[in-house]
């Protein structure tokens, strides 16, 4: 799951950030809401943090533009203003949550899982091909019944996988969603990242779940 998070605050937005890297979100991060709109229109999140007030474009109005831009992704929106009217400003501009500085990271967190889950409607949270599961939720990925540890990036790109499963994913899809702003496209480094998830995911089973598609991408399926 990839996040824009738009917060020109360093402290407050390195405490974001942080702390969402933790929970295995890949992150990019904008200081004002010209570079937030810029990287809206030509990255694709799965969600948008968006500070109220901002320099060069404040959040609302950065809200109003990605809507009208046909950007569709849900938006929350964090202000230190606790006032109503701030509160309706931002839900018409086209936000789908609202949260109020300062926030419990806890509360900030069950917010994100909330809105990206009614952005996958109603599918639960565990996603599941032949004996692999994943559980959204708690991070936690088992085959055959067995855990397995995968670091963050593992995590991400697997998840990514898992929900595409079936389908061919190219090297761009990946590095859009699982990768962040750093992201050079003239290494192999999602190759390499593919190559640690097989060791722990399929090397040790008799059925491959991970298949190349020779110079185009990846595909998970039985
Ligand atoms: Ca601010």
């Amino acid at each position: 799951m990839r996040i824009l998070l738009v917060e020109d605050e360093a402290k407050i937005a390195s405490f974001i950030e942080r702390g969402l890297k933790e929970e295995h979100y890949v992150v990019d991060l904008a200081y004002d809401g010209e570079k937030g709109l810029f990287l809206a229109e030509v990255n694709t999140y799965d969600l948008i943090i968006v500070d109220i007030i901002l320099p060069k474009k404040d959040g609302i109005s950065l809200c109003r533009e990605m809507r009208s831009k046909k950007i569709d992704t849900p938006i929350l929106m964090l202000t230190a203003k606790d006032k109503v009217g701030d509160k309706v400003l931002g839900l018409d501009s086209g936000a789908d949550d609202y949260l109020t500085k300062p926030f419990a990271f806890e509360e900030f967190l069950a917010r994100i899982k909330a809105l990206l889950r009614r952005r996958r409607s109603d599918k639960g949270t565990t996603l599941k091909i032949a004996d692999l599961e994943l559980d959204q939720l708690t991070h936690r990925v088992k085959r055959q019944e067995k855990e397995i540890a995968l670091t963050s990036k593992e995590y991400a790109l697997l998840e990514y996988l898992m929900l595409h499963a079936n389908q061919v994913v190219t090297r761009t899809m990946i590095s859009e969603h699982v990768w962040n702003e750093d992201f050079d496209s003239f290494t192999n480094v999602i190759d390499v990242y593919v190559n640690y998830l097989r060791n722990k995911i399929d090397k040790n089973f008799k059925k491959q779940l991970i298949h190349t598609i020779r110079g185009t991408g990846y595909i998970l399926k039985e």
